[in-house]
């Protein structure tokens, strides 16, 4: 065995009703003037934390709304995120220009808030920044905040994290802590979605799936993804097509791509989930369709004419992966993708 291993620090206050420890968390990194950020969903929660709050956080983290946040949080000495990706991915914008503290509280199973990971958008191109200045110092996991997640986007959500968990257990940083994590996150959203589509309101199973969220976001911090968060990448960054929704859609599909090249990754990754038939790929197609899940680009607004564009894109610079990234094949894969024909 032979490996490397980059474990990100992070402080983890995990637990139903866990927000409310957040005052002696600030208290813990000796800030006095904590200022939160949030979206606009979380506006009337964010005002309840009882500190200032800019709550115009955006989708992609746009640089202008980052230079808005900036003006409004004046000498603050410690930034808490309130909500998904995008509350978090403006702490992180907000701590790369300051290097504050942050505090995230996430409220989808997105994983940013474990990750020294920044995208953010200038004029419409998105790029992306890796600092440990950006590495949020406290995560607090409450479950209670998830209870309100709506149905797709608790699935959907869920299937983006899953993304993060496979593609792990491939990536050629792949070691044996991320592995147990990817195999703890796999494990935990697919005993836990199949119950939240039947009761959003399951604690238990929302406590399965944000611990899943933490464990899948870990190996995004720590580990190289691959054709999957490319292909997803270039069809969110550069045809616009929506986040979670998107990474649902093609992970079967990239799980299919590389299943000849990765046959101990997709041997772990069908054991974790449970898969039907032993396939990895087969199982995360029946989880999609048993979750209702979107199953196809085409619903997500992709033209079929797109489809040669993005594959050119998603061809061009790949990211690390176990099977060659040939274009040919991409197209191929893009093609079922956008009908979401499974055969
Ligand atoms: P998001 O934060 O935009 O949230 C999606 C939607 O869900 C929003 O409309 C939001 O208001 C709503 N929402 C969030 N929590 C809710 C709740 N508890 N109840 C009801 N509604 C709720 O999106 P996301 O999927 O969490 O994150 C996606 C964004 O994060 C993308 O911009 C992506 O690039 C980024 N991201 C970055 C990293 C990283 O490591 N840098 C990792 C994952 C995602």
């Amino acid at each position: 065995m032979k490996f490397v291993y980059n474990a990100l620090p992070a402080r983890i206050v995990f637990g139903q009703g866990s927000l409310a420890q957040l005052g002696s968390e600030v208290a813990r990194l000796g800030a006095k003037r904590p200022v939160v950020v949030a979206g606009r969903h979380h506006a009337e929660a964010a005002r309840a934390l009882g500190m200032p709050a800019f709550t115009d956080a955006a989708m992609h983290t746009p640089v202008e709304v980052t230079d808005q946040a900036m003006a409004a949080i004046g000498d603050a000495d410690c930034v808490v995120a309130l909500g998904g990706g995008s509350a978090i991915g403006l702490a992180k914008a907000i701590a790369l220009r300051t290097d504050l503290p942050q505090i995230a509280i996430p409220t989808t199973y997105a994983g940013s808030e474990v990750t020294p990971v920044l995208g953010q958008t200038e004029h419409g191109v998105k790029t992306t920044v890796r600092d440990q200045k950006v590495l949020p110092e406290v995560v607090i996991y409450d479950v209670a905040l998830t209870l309100s997640l709506p149905r797709a986007l608790s699935v959907t959500s869920g299937m983006n994290a899953m993304a993060h968990a496979v593609e792990a257990l491939y990536s050629p940083d792949a070691n044996p802590v991320i592995g147990a994590f990817a195999e703890q996150a796999l494990a935990a959203f697919a005993h836990a979605l199949p119950a939240l589509v039947d009761d959003l309101a399951d604690g238990e199973a929302r406590g399965a799936a944000l611990y899943g969220a933490w464990m899948a976001g870990s190996c995004l911090g720590s580990v190289g993804m691959g054709l999957h968060h490319k292909l997803c990448h270039v069809l969110g960054g550069s045809f616009g097509l929506p986040h979670s929704e998107t990474h649902s859609v093609i992970l079967p599909y990239a799980t299919r791509f590389n299943a000849s090249a990765a046959p101990d990754a997709m041997a772990r990754i069908a054991h974790a989930i449970d898969a039907e038939d032993g396939d990895a790929a087969n199982g995360l197609r029946a989880l999609a369709e048993q979750l209702g899940a979107p199953l196809a680009l085409r619903d997500l607004g992709l033209a079929e004419t797109d489809l040669d564009r993005a594959a050119d894109l998603a061809t061009m610079t790949p990211y690390p992966n176990p099977r060659p990234v040939e274009r040919t094949a991409i197209r191929a894969l893009l093609a079922d993708a956008w009908a979401g024909a499974w055969t």
